[in-house]
């Protein structure tokens, strides 16, 4: 029998980074019991100060905790903490792990086979919607996961999200968040593209934005990404470059293996790796918009 984790219980939280902190201040103020886990010490002090309860070693997150959220940056980093680190060994049989980050699906998967050997479930859980959705608690979560393990977990989801929509089985939600990163990235690179061209020849991107955004060139990078983060020059969306790259590799990588490889989206893999070489490892992936007016200034001046 299934009991949904109402709040109140305990939940462990690892990865307390953009996105993990504004979620564990959400969790926190809807009622749940939060015990915070990060390598880095700064975040853990960040979360003190939100009512959680940080804990300097991984094991101390599995204590009392039914299910345990990961908001951390890749597969790789995942499948270090459930296994180099130890978290398959620490966690009590029956607890829910919930990959929240944005993950390769073989290996959540693979991993989920493994948790399952000790007893655990697994669920994946990645989000859209940011730094903003995740204050908000507006995000939209794609759920991969047996229905009975997908009930459990759902109160602590509809906390965080606007949206929860159980898309599958394991595996399920970390593919369609790929999927739909890699659209994303796309049309936030030829929509600048665009953008940049007409500017050139003397429209106002303000303009253009408003005209776009009631035509069929719209997207959420004519809607949210350039005007509030690139028209402003803040550049400042909370999610690196670097994942975004991630992510459209993890999504190419599932395409080709379909049969449907996508071309597009290959061709954009190789400019977002382009810009990810050239600019710092910390930069936000609005930043592509910088680049592409850093290459074309570059190669004007060369000419
Ligand atoms: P982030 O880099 O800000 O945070 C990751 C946190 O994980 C950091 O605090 C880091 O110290 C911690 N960490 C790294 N290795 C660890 C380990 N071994 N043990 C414990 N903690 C460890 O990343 P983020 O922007 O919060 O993104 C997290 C995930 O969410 C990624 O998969 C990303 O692709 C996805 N995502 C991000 C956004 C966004 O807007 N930032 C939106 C949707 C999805």
């Amino acid at each position: 029998m299934t009991t949904p984790l109402a709040p109140g219980a305990v939940l462990g939280f690892i990865g307390l980074g953009n996105m993990g902190t504004p979620m564990v201040r959400r969790l926190v103020e809807a009622g749940y019991t939060v015990r915070g886990f990060d390598t880095d010490p700064a975040a853990r002090d960040r979360i003190a100060g939100l009512g959680a309860e940080p804990v300097a070693e991984l094991a101390a997150v599995t204590e009392g905790a039914a299910a345990i959220l990961l908001m951390l940056p890749s597969s790789d980093v995942v499948e270090h903490v459930l296994d180099e680190a130890g978290l398959l060994d620490a966690a009590t049989p029956g607890t829910v792990l919930v990959d929240m980050g944005s993950s390769r699906p073989h290996s959540t998967r693979m991993l989920a086979d493994r948790a399952a050997g000790r007893d655990l479930r697994m669920v994946d859980a990645p989000v859209s919607g940011g730094v903003g959705g995740a204050e908000a608690g507006t995000l939209t979560i794609m759920v991969g996961g047996a229905a009975e393990d997908v009930a459990r977990v759902r109160p602590p989801l509809d906390c965080l999200g606007g949206k929860v929509t159980h898309v599958g089985g394991i595996g399920a939600g970390h593919a369609l968040k790929a999927l739909n990163n890699l659209m994303s990235a796309t049309h936030l690179l030829v929509s600048s593209e665009a953008l940049l061209a007409g500017r050139e020849f003397g429209l106002d991107p303000a303009v253009m934005l408003e005209v776009v955004n009631g035509s069929s060139g719209r997207s959420g990078s004519t809607e949210a990404k350039w005007p509030n983060f690139v028209l402003p020059g803040t550049f400042d969306s909370g999610f690196g470059l670097r994942l975004m790259l991630k992510d459209m590799r993890i999504a190419v990588d599932l395409a080709e293996e379909t049969g449907w490889p996508a071309l597009l989206g290959e061709a954009a893999v190789e400019l977002w790796a382009k810009a990810a070489e050239e600019l710092p490892a910390s930069a936000d992936h609005t930043e592509i918009v910088r680049w592409l007016t850093d290459t074309h200034e570059g190669k004007e001046e060369r000419a």
